[in-house]
């Protein structure tokens, strides 16, 4: 039997009127013979009853006292609420289905409440179910750790889940339904004309997610990739089939040769670029830098060393915490807060001249100034002021014709 592991994110999930269109999905896939396993994330966003932000309001969120043990089964409740509501729809249909929590599906992780990483996964109580002729429903973002205790996985964990079982199943596929039409050249919620892309490989998706790209997250990518197990990420409330990720990536009349530079924009708000000058040309000033960030566990970005000099980012959150630390170690540091990294991501750029000028052109025609920039041999990333990446992402996007 064919297994197809199919994965519905929090939109999907939140009306009744979408529901109805989850169920139109698993009606179609079944009629195809296939076995399936629904994995679903917590109903809706912020604000709607069961979302993850609303429970976690509960508690007052991030400066609540509760422990990380009691925070997670608090966590854990949103996806179960979902499984269950959609069981019982299925059921009014005469679909057999059961609902497993993630340990109860074998997810077993480490013991890191609230990020907790997949160890192992057990199949054999979902496989049992399926020969059973049922649909198997797994609530996602959510795991057992070896001494039974809930845990679950951080942000876009359920995404986590769906490739982790689909490669512990031997799937044929994941599709991960969300509410846009696949994985688009940039985020539509700020590039009105971003187009979905038909074909990519994981790397490219990969690395589109690492730099911010919201839809996917990479953690799951790297699963499916390690497994060889083809991914499809395509809307809900439509027949179009979306995006789908393989190793080959995109395909030019037959053959599977990558000839797309660019494959999309991405963005990550939110950061502060630190500068570090020495006072007395200090020869390890970088290892004094980079040491007091690792001992504070601040992770930092977009690193930019010369002899005298350090520059990178922190998150804004971090920041404060950050020039503390420096201060404490007799330096100075500059800040700059309320920037944003654009990356411009694509496998084919790699010893292709003109990106960089290209990338300049399109920002020096909208006056944004480029405050720091790097690339490596698939990305080119620019910090800008915040009040500038969404005229940025929308230059770029047009000066690289993503939108045809
Ligand atoms: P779900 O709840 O289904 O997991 P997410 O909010 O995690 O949905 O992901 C879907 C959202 O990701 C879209 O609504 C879109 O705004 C955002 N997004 C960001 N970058 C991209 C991109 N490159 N392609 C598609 N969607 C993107
Ligand atoms: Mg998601």
């Amino acid at each position: 039997m064919r297994i197809l592991v199919q994965k519905f994110g929090g939109t999907s999930l939140s009306t009744e009127r979408a529901r109805e269109h989850v169920i139109r999905h698993i009606e179609r896939e079944l009629k195809q013979d296939y076995q399936l396993v629904i994995v679903v994330s917590a109903m809706g966003r912020n604000g709607d009853p069961y979302a993850t932000d609303t429970l976690l309001s509960l508690i007052g969120a991030q400066n609540s006292t509760l422990p990380a043990r009691e925070r997670d089964l608090l966590l854990c409740c949103g996806e179960i609420i979902s499984a269950v509501t959609l069981c019982g729809l299925l059921r009014e249909r005469q679909i057999p289905a059961v609902v497993l929590t993630g340990g109860q599906a074998g997810i077993i992780t480490d013991g890191q409440y609230g990020n907790a990483r997949i160890l192992e996964i057990k199949p054999e109580r979902i496989q049992h179910h399926l020969d059973q002729q049922s649909l198997v429903i797994v609530a996602g973002f959510q795991g057992r750790s070896d001494s039974g205790e809930l845990t679950t996985l951080g942000r876009g964990g359920s995404d986590t889940s769906a490739t982790a079982l689909g490669a512990a199943l031997k799937a044929e596929r994941v599709d991960i339904y969300t509410d846009v039409n696949g994985i688009l050249t940039a985020d539509p919620r700020i590039v009105e004309n971003a187009k979905p892309l038909t074909n990519v490989s994981y790397a490219e998706i990969c690395n589109m997610a690492r730099q911010g790209a919201k839809v996917i997250h990479p953690r799951a990518v790297e699963i499916a990739q390690a497994a060889s197990l083809p991914l499809r990420v395509r809307s809900t409330f439509s027949e179009d089939e979306g995006t789908l990720v393989t190793h080959l990536g995109p395909k030019t009349s037959g053959s599977a040769v990558n000839d797309r530079h660019v494959t999309g924009i991405a963005h990550v708000s939110g950061v502060t670029q630190i500068s570090v000058t020495s006072k007395d040309n200090q020869s390890d000033l970088q290892l004094q830098v980079f040491q007091a960030m690792a001992i504070h566990r601040i992770s930092v970005d977009f690193i930019n060393v010369t002899p005298g000099a350090a520059v990178y980012t922190v998150f804004d959150d971090d920041a404060p915490k950050a020039v503390s630390v420096l201060q404490q170690s007799g330096f100075a540091p500059h800040t700059l807060s309320g920037c944003a990294k654009v990356s411009v991501i694509g496998g084919g750029m790699n010893g292709v001249p003109g990106i960089m000028a290209r990338i300049v052109e399109a920002l020096t025609e909208q006056d944004i100034q480029i405050l720091q920039s790097a690339d490596s041999n698939s990305t080119i990333w620019v910090l800008v002021r915040q009040q500038d990446m969404a005229g940025a992402l929308r230059a770029l996007h047009s000066k690289f014709s993503l939108h045809l």
